[in-house]
């Protein structure tokens, strides 16, 4: 989730403000910084920036207990899939962003 998330008291149905919260699992999102159009997509493409961040994310399982998208009928990107209205987009396979990060790696011939 992007950085402005952290002050969205709703997002993640959390009431403290972000001030008086102490640091708390969304300062790890590796999606931090990115803009809400690619963290709350709803169709592939332009979620690929943020799949992507959840590829390395160290709090992906959390974020997809928090947010529990079934749940809250999510739109956006949670725990490395997309979500719309709280049902899994299928990702096609021309834009699967674990692909993508293969091809980028560095120890990729
Ligand atoms: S799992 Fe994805 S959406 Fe959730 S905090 Fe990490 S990068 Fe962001």
């Amino acid at each position: 989730m992007p950085a402005s998330a952290l002050v969205h008291t709703t997002f993640h149905g959390d009431a403290y403000p972000a001030a008086a919260r102490p640091a708390d699992w969304r300062t790890h999102a590796a999606c931090a910084g990115l803009p809400d159009e690619t963290v709350f997509a709803r169709r592939p493409k332009p979620a690929l920036p943020a799949l992507r961040a959840c590829a390395i994310c160290p709090v992906r399982r959390r974020c997809l207990e928090t947010v529990a998208p079934a749940e809250s009928w999510f739109d956006g990107v949670s725990g490395g899939r997309l979500w719309r209205n709280g049902r899994e987009v299928r990702i096609p396979a021309d834009l699967d962003p674990e692909r993508d990060l293969a091809v980028d790696h560095p120890d990729h011939p």
